[in-house]
Parts: structure tokens; sequence; C-alpha cells
């Protein structure tokens, strides 16, 4: 991309450099099926494993827990229409909330048209899960309780371990979204209570159109995708070794070098937070200043159309969004920025800054410099 900052890693973000060169023999000479038994193939189903063991190791799970798809939303799909159609002796009742990705929420509400009922808790004004609401609808009839670890577009953190030790307690399957969390922050799922988790490859620097579910051992998910016997009978398709390869090349990456990334994203984030909320006025900083993904600063400028603004900073080179609900060309307010109760003059204005694995210090202060300019200048309209 022809931009000189991008901060919309949240949408996706650039491959390292190491992730395509790992990928390249797959898509050239080592073309072989993994699922053959000459030489090749079975070489192939070898990368394959190593490649399923590598990411295992990166969130503490067994190998025999990650199960390849084809990105975050199908391991949503999967996870929430397998669980919920398995158990639909036991009772049809589903807890999620309320800024939940929309491959949660409309794979919720294609649920709700089967006739199962959803229950979609509220959140505080920084984003957080209402635990008390919670608490008084899980029923005899909840099967499944998905609730993301990190929001997209406002950052915002879960109690993740909270959640999933009151599901274990009352025998609830929990799924977990992680898709914005894996690779940017810490995860160790043999400490946190998750039962069934999301990841989205090109989240954290590796290829589009590859992801994976984790399911823990014990956990019963039927198969969402039927066919051949690949990834243990439960989805089939020839797997697509190249792209699994990179994505476990860039979750190696991302842990190896996560402690200094947060830092120093952390670092970036707060200072374009304080410059932003000192030099510009009348401005709402969204999610939450402490339970937060390190990348992630979410602002509502009142009297600004956020579209409008985005337009003026793309000519000046920096690519930011406003909010992954957002059509192109109308100004809507996001259902995240709705469920948060940001006031309507503020919502509109909402801009979503996500850094990634290379800004720099200069981004920001051009980011800065380029806000204060254009708000100015369509204030005054
Ligand atoms: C990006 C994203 C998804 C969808 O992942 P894809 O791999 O793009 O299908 C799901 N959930 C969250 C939280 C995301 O950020």
């Amino acid at each position: 991309m022809n931009k000189s900052v991008y901060l919309d890693n949240a949408a996706t973000t650039k491959m390292y450099p190491e992730v395509k060169e790992a990928m390249l023999p797959y898509l050239e000479e080592r073309f072989a099926n993994s699922s053959t038994n000459y030489e090749e193939g079975m070489e192939n189903r070898r990368v394959l494993e190593a490649a399923r063991k590598s990411i295992a190791k990166c969130i503490g799970a067994r190998p025999e827990e990650i199960f390849f798809t084809s990105g975050g939303s199908e391991s949503d799909n999967w996870a929430i229409k397998c669980v919920a159609g398995d158990n639909k002796a036991k009772g049809t009742h589903i807890i999620t909330q309320k800024t939940e990705h929309h491959a949660v929420l409309n794979s919720c509400d294609y649920l709700e048209k089967l006739g199962y009922e959803v229950t979609y808790l509220d959140v505080d004004k920084s984003g957080i899960v209402d635990m008390r609401q919670l608490k008084d609808n899980t029923g005899s009839d909840t099967t499944l309780i998905t609730i993301m670890y990190g929001n997209n577009e406002i950052g915002t953190v879960q109690p993740i371990g909270e959640i999933g030790l009151w599901a274990r307690r009352k025998g609830v399957i929990f799924h977990c979204d992680g898709v914005a969390a894996v690779g940017q922050v810490p995860i160790d799922l043999t400490r946190l209570p998750v039962d069934l988790m999301s990841a989205s490859g090109h989240k954290f620097h590796g290829p589009k159109g590859v992801g994976f579910l984790y399911i823990r051992t014990g956990v019963h998910v039927p198969s969402f995708i039927h066919g051949g016997a690949q990834e243990k009978g439960k989805r089939a398709g020839t797997e697509n070794l190249a792209s699994i390869v990179g994505m476990a090349k860039a979750l190696e990456i991302s842990v190896n070098r996560m402690n200094e990334t947060v830092e120093r994203e952390i670092r970036l984030r707060n200072y374009l937070v304080d410059r932003v909320m000192r030099e510009i006025r009348d401005v709402k900083y969204n999610g939450s200043s402490i339970y937060r993904l390190p990348g992630n600063a979410s602002f509502s400028f009142m009297g600004v159309e956020a579209v409008a603004l985005l337009v003026l900073m793309e000519e000046e080179g920096i690519i930011a969004s406003a909010g992954s609900a957002c059509n192109t060309g109308k100004s809507r307010t996001s259902h995240v920025i709705s469920a948060i109760k940001v006031p309507e003059e503020y919502a509109v204005g909402t801009l979503r800054f996500t850094l990634g694995a290379d800004t720099t210090r200069e981004d920001i202060d051009w980011t800065v410099e380029s806000l204060k300019r254009n708000i100015k200048l369509l204030r005054m309209i």
C-alpha cells in the first residue's frame, strides 16, 4: 500500500517478510496434497503437523486441539452453529454480548431464525460485559456462552477468566472469539478456562484466508464442513498448506517478539491518546484505559463526520478506520459505539487507530497534526 502511515491493523496486517519466505516452497515445488501416501505427500503431512504443533505451543494448547479453518469468520460460525446444534436436546439458549464481531452476531441471528433463544448482554461505558446479567441469564437450557477476548473496534478486553469459570461451574460450553487478541497479547490456554477459541492468520502478520479453531480436549464439536477425512474428520477440504505454514510462522514471530511489541505499542498508543486528549477539544476516548488491547485507540470527535475526516487524512497518507460496521459514503454509528452509549453528536465522529509491528513515533506525530488540522477545518464548515 502506497501510504506512509498505516493505522488500520485491526482490519488486516502486512505479512512479515519471513512469512512469505516460509510459504514459497509450498506455492511452488512442494505442492503435494498432504493427505497422499507418496513421499512428497507424507513430507507435507509432517510439515502440516509441525505447523499445528508450533501454533499449539504459542497459545498453551495441545497440537490435537488445533483445527485449521479458512479464517476467523469460519471458526466463529463453526463453534457457534455446531455447538448449538449438537446440544439442541439439552437446550436452545445461547448467551453472547452486544459488541461482538458480526461473524458471531450474525451466526447467533441465524440460530434465532431456527428457533434458538439468544441473550445479548449489555456492556458498561468502557465496553465490559455485565457479569451480573450473565449470571442471572444462565439457565438450565443454556448450552453456549460466546464472548470475545478483545474488541476489534474499541480494544476492550473482557474478563475471560471470570466468564470461563462461571461457564464451567454451570456446565456450559464457552467459546471465545480471540481473533483480535491472538498474536497481540499473551494467551495461555493451560490457564485460561476457555473451551473453544477462534483465531485468524491475517490479524497477526500472517496470510489472509486461514485461521484455526482451538477445541479443548473433551469438548465435542461436530463437523461444519463435511467431506473428506482431513482434520480428524472435523473439517473437510484439502489443507491450505502454504497458508497454514505462513500462519504458524507469523504466530511464532509474534509470540517471540510479544513483550517488546506490547510494550512499544502501549507506549505509542498512550502517546497518541495523551496528545489527542490534550490538543483537541470536544473528544471522547472510547473503551477502557486498563483492560485494552495494546495497539488500539478509538476516539469520538464531536461535530465531525468520520467519513469526511478519513478522506482528508488519507490525502495526507494516513489510513485509519471509522469502525468495521461503517458503510462507505454514509456515516452510521457502529453497533459497538451504540452499545457503549456514545452520545449521538460524538458517535458519527468515531475513528479507530490500530497500531502494528512497524508503527513509529513519527507516524503518531504526523497523525496528530493531521487530526488537528482537519478537525479544525471540518468544524468550521
Ligand atoms: C477480523 C475479525 C474476525 C473475522 O476474521 P476473518 O479471518 O477476517 O474472517 C472475527 N472476529 C474478530 C474479533 C475480528 O477482528
